[in-house]
């Protein structure tokens, strides 16, 4: 609703070159780009938009601070969800899947990856070194030791002991906004820390020559079936980026996403004039419309960037948010919800 406050609040912001959230700003979507700016999946997103913002308050390129940005959750042991110390899939492996996107449609994928932490590394080293957009597997290892990577064994012993104890029960659930919660035989939580460990880093930066670059990157569901890849290194599904108009990514149960090709519906739908949030809800309702009883059951949000610094995000359960970093703010948002 746009009543008296919120207008006197985008006067404000307007005048002082602030950039809010989509819905906040309809006179400065006009006239006024906010860039630099990097905004990213889940309140991890604050340390990698920090990584990120080193480079884009130089007069960096949005590419290398998307990548510098996600190799920060990608070495972080702490985070069961992203590279190192990701959780295995049922049968104690690790595997990554990661992708990067640039302001010319560049792009590069692995899936499957395991052995090396900085999966977003290898994904842009296939952007820029081969003719290929995707290497799975063996091939992507191969191609990254060949290119100087060194093999690492990424189950940390917090991650094994968190997957030993998950066999015990071997109850394969996941668990909304913390697919990564895994209680023991008592119901209590074996997750150490606490039920605070999401999902995929998403990010996506505008850099301040109005370029636009995203990275995805993620060690998919715990526990999931060897093999299994997500939404995450899907171009388009996981992420997309139009320099033209903007970019989108994802988190959540991957499955979904890629049913409805989500990240690049959100930048098409943004093309047609749609605000970043409203974008983003649509995509959500596509996806609940399809079955809105198994969409009670399941988290999926995304996040979208227009190429004028707006930006917004939509979720289909509560306890979504997002980080955002630009010379005006650095902050944690709540993402809006399809069920309240
Ligand atoms: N989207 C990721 C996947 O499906 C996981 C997540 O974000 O929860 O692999």
């Amino acid at each position: 609703m746009f009543n008296r406050r919120k207008f006197l609040q985008s006067s404000l912001f307007a005048s002082t070159g602030w950039v809010m959230k989509d819905h906040l700003s309809p006179i400065l979507k006009k006239t006024t780009v906010n860039k630099p700016i990097v905004i990213s999946t889940w309140n991890f997103g604050k340390a990698a938009n920090a990584g990120a913002w080193e480079i884009l308050s130089k007069q960096g390129r949005a590419l290398d601070a998307v990548e510098a940005g996600v190799k920060i959750p990608e070495a972080d042991p702490k985070n069961h969800s992203i590279g190192y110390g990701g959780l295995p899939d049922r049968d104690g492996h690790v595997t990554l899947d990661a992708c990067i996107m640039d302001e010319k449609s560049n792009c590069g994928s692995v899936m499957c990856l395991e052995h090396v932490t900085h999966a977003i590394s290898v994904a842009r080293l296939v952007m820029e070194k081969t003719p290929h957009i995707i290497l799975a597997g063996e091939g992507a290892l191969q191609f990254a030791l060949a290119n100087g990577f060194k093999k690492e064994n990424l189950l940390t012993p917090e991650s094994e002991k968190i997957w030993k104890d998950w066999l015990k029960t071997a109850k394969y659930e996941p668990v909304i906004n913390i697919e990564n919660k895994v209680y023991d035989s008592n119901g209590k939580p074996l997750m150490p820390g606490g039920p605070y460990n999401h999902d995929t880093i998403g990010m996506l930066a505008l850099d301040s020559s109005g370029n636009m670059s995203g990275a995805c990157t993620t060690s998919g569901m715990a526990f999931k079936m060897r093999g299994r890849v997500g939404d995450s290194p899907v171009i388009g599904a996981g992420l997309f980026v139009d320099n033209e108009v903007g970019g989108a990514t994802s988190t959540g149960v991957g499955e979904e996403v890629i049913r409805i090709v989500g990240s690049h519906l959100v930048v098409e739908l943004m093309r047609q004039g749609v605000g970043p949030e409203e974008a983003c809800k649509k995509a959500v309702e596509r996806i609940v419309s399809r079955d809105p009883e198994k969409a009670k059951t399941l988290q999926v949000g995304f996040l979208a960037l227009k190429n004028d610094g707006t930006y917004g995000a939509y979720c289909i359960q509560k306890g979504f948010n997002y980080a955002v970093h630009s010379g005006t703010e650095e902050k944690i948002y709540d993402s809006e919800s399809w069920f309240k």
